[in-house]
């Protein structure tokens, strides 16, 4: 699915199909993983690997996707804040992504 045209006029970097690069912790980052400091990205602009299922893929363009990675987002800006470390979507499984909603 085409990502938003908005993110070809910004300049944040994107991966080959042109959406927003992003670590499973959902912090934008170069292609070389340099992360984009207080940037953050989910959903279906967003280019997001799915450590599920392995080296290589991607999460794919789903509400379900992107409501687990809207709750991670939340929780990982405010962690950020805090200076705690991010938890990445493997890490936060879904009972305990459902308990914080
Ligand atoms: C027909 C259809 C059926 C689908 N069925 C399913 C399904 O059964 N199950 C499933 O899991 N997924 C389904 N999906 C996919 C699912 O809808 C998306 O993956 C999900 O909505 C992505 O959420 P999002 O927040 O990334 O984007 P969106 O839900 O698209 O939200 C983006 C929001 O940004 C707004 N916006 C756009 N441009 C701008 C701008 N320039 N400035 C400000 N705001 C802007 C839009 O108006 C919109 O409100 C379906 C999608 C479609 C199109």
């Amino acid at each position: 699915m085409k990502p938003n045209p908005v993110i070809a006029e910004s300049d944040l970097p994107t991966g080959p199909r042109g959406h927003v690069n992003t670590l499973p912790t959902l912090q934008v980052a170069t292609e070389d993983g340099e992360v984009v400091d207080g940037v953050w990205a989910a959903g279906d602009n967003a280019q997001i690997p799915d450590l599920a299922k392995g080296e290589g893929a991607w999460c794919a363009p789903s509400a379900q996707h992107a409501v687990r990675q809207a709750r991670l987002l939340g929780a990982n800006m405010a962690a950020s804040s805090r200076a705690v470390p991010s938890e990445s979507t493997s890490t936060r499984t879904w009972a305990r992504s459902r308990r914080s909603a």
